[in-house]
């Protein structure tokens, strides 16, 4: 990579000094492992990353994958990649030594796949579904479907594939309608369609495991009756035999506005003798098991979005800096120097904004992923149980803050090249398009609002919303006696106890009308947003101005200050935002709800 995409400094402070990635060492699971071991992760994945991926970030753009009929045509470099990922371990990476794997952990391969996202996040799409659906199959699956399918998905002979969506259902999984009808030898055989399945077909591996939602025949209605199905695109045969076409047919492939490396497909399962498939697990439970791989991949979509917009700031600040154009305000000599657009006040602020939202972001899913960590291997019961009640409270704010705020950084990317940030020769308005993608996939904005306000925060009494406001009542707590760090925390506190308020208040408001309560549950997201978001800005600011206290040298010292900068105008500039926006939310303003579909 001749620019870096995501910077090793960045990557080595949310590591080792927001989160305390080192004490995973006394761990267990971890204890034959060490820093060394961690880092030489990280330098495997941005070397792939930048031998293999990066090389057609642009190619896979311009020559999206074909099907002629028959055959999906990928460029070659996506095989390239494929494997490269593969023989690296990566695949299998997280899993026990004893399974095969490198028994890592998830916020250390939540950075290396960062790296590989940053670098071409079309390509990163096969591995980032594989990773997922071998999950599903290694934590739900029979014994016999473990031994079948996941060795080839973990040496990279296999894709996998969720596939929910259909034609006529996309947020309300609840409604699909593909069938599974029991079959004599135990199996089942599925029949409909599913629509704008990422890799549902391509010719890098031999195989393509799809994890499908179906319906068994006389199920329950509604989520209660949908079960998960492996089904195979080949089936392999036992006796050495040839493998057999399953009876799952690629329709066609849609024409994405990003990703477009990716293929996007719409598969028929069962338009002759039925869909092979496997029922994996119990039946009627498929929607809680592929919430598993949702909330994970959740982490994964906020995390792809904080590093696009993270690329796109990276290549703004460096245009910034080396582009002359006019003069400042006080200046009248026309003859003077023109000055690079960094010296221009607005450019900062743009380039400031960027940089609080993809650092932030980032930091947030790091910060899930740390989560996720401890809610599997922290040393107690409590200490698992209440990480996961937090990331389970904070993954609607994981998935959808970066993906519109780490967008939004894109778009003001573009903003400070001016027109050189809407041409195709620059790399920004093909990372604005990619990005696009997240506020839409693994549950739109919209969902993750409902999801939050009217689940996350009411569930089990307020628990995680009570452990939240605890871990930040810590932070504001250690701000000690720095007068900098204490307007800031103050701040802070009163936006919380706004929050607080103003989340009574709606839970009140939904008890008496669910559809009124919930009617701007999108700005209570939002709002939400910004007081976690500010919490991990001053996070990092207290790291920084304890740092500043130290000897440093001169770039060392620049790190800390543009994180204590970075921090202050988060929470000095976006945090008030949520002021208006409580204030609509406490009022139960009706104005969106009581307009009128014939009014528009
Ligand atoms: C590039 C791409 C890749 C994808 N990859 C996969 C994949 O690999 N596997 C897979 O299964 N799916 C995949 N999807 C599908 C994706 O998850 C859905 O597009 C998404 O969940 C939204 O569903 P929909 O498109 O049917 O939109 P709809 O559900 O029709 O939503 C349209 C709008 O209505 C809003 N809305 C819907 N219901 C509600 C509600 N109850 N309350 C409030 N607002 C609501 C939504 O927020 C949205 O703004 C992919 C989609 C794309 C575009």
């Amino acid at each position: 990579m001749s620019e870096q995409y995501l910077k090793d400094r960045d990557i080595e402070f949310l590591l080792y000094e927001f989160l305390d990635t080192e004490a995973l060492l006394q761990r267990p699971r971890y204890a034959e492992h060490s820093r060394e071991v961690f880092n030489a992760t990280l330098d495997t994945a941005r070397t792939i990353a930048e031998k293999y991926f990066a090389d057609h970030y642009t190619k896979g753009d311009a020559c999206e994958p074909t099907f002629d009929g028959e055959t999906v045509t990928l460029i070659e470099e996506t095989h390239k990649a494929w494997h490269a990922f593969a023989e690296a371990g990566f695949l299998a990476a997280h899993y026990d030594f004893d399974e095969g794997g490198m028994q890592l952990p998830e916020v250390i391969l939540r950075s290396a796949m960062a790296y590989i996202n940053a670098a071409n996040v079309g390509t990163a799409a096969y591995p980032f579904l594989t990773l997922g659906a071998a999950n599903l199959v290694r934590s739900f699956a029979s014994e016999d479907l473990k031994n079948t399918y996941l060795p080839p998905m973990m040496d990279g002979r296999y894709a996998g594939t969720m596939a929910l969506t259909e034609p006529d259902q996309g947020s309300a999984l609840a409604d699909i309608r593909t069938t599974a009808t029991p079959a004599e030898d135990g199996s089942y055989r599925l029949r409909g369609q599913k629509m704008f399945i990422s890799g549902g077909d391509q010719s890098i591996t031999e195989n393509i495991v799809h994890m499908v939602l179906a319906r068994i025949k006389d199920a329950p209605p509604g989520v209660k009756g949908i079960s998960l199905f492996l089904v195979p695109k080949f089936i392999p045969a036992t006796d050495g035999a040839a493998p057999i076409r399953n009876d799952v047919q690629l329709a066609g492939l849609l024409h994405k506005m990003g990703y477009r490396n990716t293929t996007s497909t719409v598969l028929s399962f069962g338009e002759s003798s039925g869909a092979v498939g496997y029922l994996v697990g119990e039946p009627h439970k498929g929607l809680s098991y592929m919430f598993q791989l949702m909330n994970e991949a959740r982490i994964g979509v906020g995390t792809g979005a904080a590093v696009l917009g993270y690329r796109g700031y990276q290549h703004a600040l460096q245009y910034a800096k080396e582009r002359p154009q006019g003069r400042l305000p006080s200046n009248r000599d026309p003859q003077s120097k023109q000055v690079p657009i960094i010296q221009h006040a607005d450019v900062r602020r743009m380039l400031l904004m960027q940089k609080s939202y993809v650092e932030g972001g980032l930091a947030l899913c790091l910060y899930a992923s740390s989560l996720f960590e401890d809610a599997h291997s922290a040393e107690t019961e409590n200490e698992r149980q209440q990480a996961a009640e937090l990331l389970d409270l904070l993954t609607p704010i994981v998935k959808s803050w970066p993906s519109k705020y780490c967008l939004k950084a894109n778009d003001l990317a573009i903003q400070v090249l001016g027109g050189s940030g809407y041409i195709r020769e620059y790399p920004l308005e093909q990372l604005y398009r990619d990005n696009r993608l997240n506020p839409i996939h693994e549950g739109t904005e919209g969902i993750q609002a409902m999801d939050l306000l009217g689940r996350k925060v009411p569930a089990k009494g307020l628990a995680g919303y009570q452990l939240l406001a605890g871990e930040i009542g810590k932070t504001l707590a250690a701000c000690g006696d720095s007068d900098e760090l204490n307007a800031l925390a103050q701040r802070l506190g009163d936006g919380l106890a706004r929050l607080s308020g103003t989340t009574e208040s709606l839970l009140g408001q939904m008890a008496a009308d669910a559809d009124l309560g919930l009617a701007n549950a999108a700005l209570y997201l939002d709002a939400f947003g910004r007081v976690v978001v500010s919490w991990i800005w001053l996070r990092q600011a207290l790291i920084a101005s304890r740092r500043l206290n130290t000897d440093l040298s001169e770039d060392e010292e620049n790190f800390y200050r543009g994180k204590l900068q970075a921090a202050r105008f988060y929470i000095e500039w976006e945090l008030p935002e949520i002021e208006p926006q409580l204030t609509l939310l406490e009022a139960g303003n009706r104005v969106p709800f009581e307009m009128q579909r014939d009014w528009f």
